[in-house]
């Protein structure tokens, strides 16, 4: 039977509307929308389209938008300033600093000066901290959407087996955090892994995040499982053209599996519309509002 195919943009565009009743609640208990900032160094191709499209949706919402672009060549002290700044600024719940920085600049040194409590990427040391102790924290983006489209598939995912491949900070690891959370039995699969296949035909629950066209192939999943694919590889397509993979053979494993994402419109979407929730959760966080 062919597999469920879970429609990540339909499901963001549930999530934004679930973002703009909660802006609309908070205006009307607050009096002010939560105000999210993106500040953005250089000027990356990638980072300024991805940059244009957080405050589109930031507006959307109803939320307050602060762009702060700055050119290639600001020092770490000049960043390390603004965002100092935009902590201490009452208007501002959320703070995004697009990566990558440009090669002088410490990234982590930027990203640890953010306030964890206006953190919506997840990224400081505090939120990962509490994200695996269980506490209420600011989880990073592309993990919490990519469990929202798992759960579009089954109503719950306790008890089951999950295997992540990769273990990056910002999305295998969180990933992992967030399953276990959802009491699944976890493993987190990497580049060190024996016979990858074979894990992967342990699980009921796949989540691919490598960054390999493709890896994953049609053998290499269990009959009926969920298939969350991260992974976002341009390749070479028809006639000159690029086109987008995932790291899951899309076509060959929808044969197999019970639910699948496909790459473009799968987890890509899922990450700003999460951003603009996790800003709604730092304005609660931060005015003591429990969810
Ligand atoms: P990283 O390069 O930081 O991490 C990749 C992980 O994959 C590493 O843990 C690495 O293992 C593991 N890996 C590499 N090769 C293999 C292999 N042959 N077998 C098993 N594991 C392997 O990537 P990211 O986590 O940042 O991103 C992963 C993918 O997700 C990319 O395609 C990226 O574009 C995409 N992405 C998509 C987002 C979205 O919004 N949809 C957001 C962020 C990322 P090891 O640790 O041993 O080196």
């Amino acid at each position: 039977m062919a597999a469920q195919i879970i429609d990540g943009k339909a499901v963001a565009a549930e999530v934004r509307k679930q973002v703009a009743e909660d802006v609309k609640a908070i205006v009307a208990s607050h009096g002010s929308a939560p105000g999210l900032a993106v500040v953005l160094v250089g000027e990356d191709p990638a980072s300024k389209v991805y940059v244009k499209n957080k405050a589109a949706q930031t507006v959307e919402v109803g939320m307050q938008s602060f762009e702060y672009k700055l050119p290639a060549e600001t020092s770490e002290h000049e960043i390390l300033t603004l965002v100092q700044r935009l902590n201490a600024n009452p208007n501002v719940n959320g703070i995004l600093v697009q990566l990558p920085l440009p090669k002088h600049v410490n990234a982590e040194k930027i990203l640890n000066t953010i306030d964890p409590d206006k953190d919506v990427d997840g990224f400081h040391p505090t939120n990962v901290g509490r994200l695996w102790i269980g506490e209420r924290t600011l989880v990073p983006c592309t993990p919490t959407g990519s469990a929202i489209l798992a759960k579009k598939a089954v109503p719950s995912l306790q008890g089951l087996n999950a295997v992540v491949i990769g273990r990056s900070n910002i999305v295998g690891k969180p990933m992992a955090a967030l399953l276990l959370r959802e009491s699944c039995t976890v493993t987190v699969a990497h580049s060190k892994t024996k016979d990858l296949p074979g894990v992967c035909r342990t699980a009921d629950l796949l989540v691919a995040a490598v960054g390999i066209p493709e890896l994953v192939k049609k053998d290499w999943i269990k009959p009926g499982a969920i298939v969350i694919d991260v992974g976002i590889n341009r390749v070479p397509g028809e006639n000159g053209k690029t086109k987008l993979v995932g790291d899951v053979a899309y076509d060959e494993c929808a044969e197999v599996a019970g639910a699948i994402t496909p790459v473009p419109g799968g987890v890509g979407p899922m990450t700003i519309a999460c951003l603009l929730q996790n800003t709604v959760t730092a304005f609660k966080i931060q005015k003591g509002i429990k969810d």
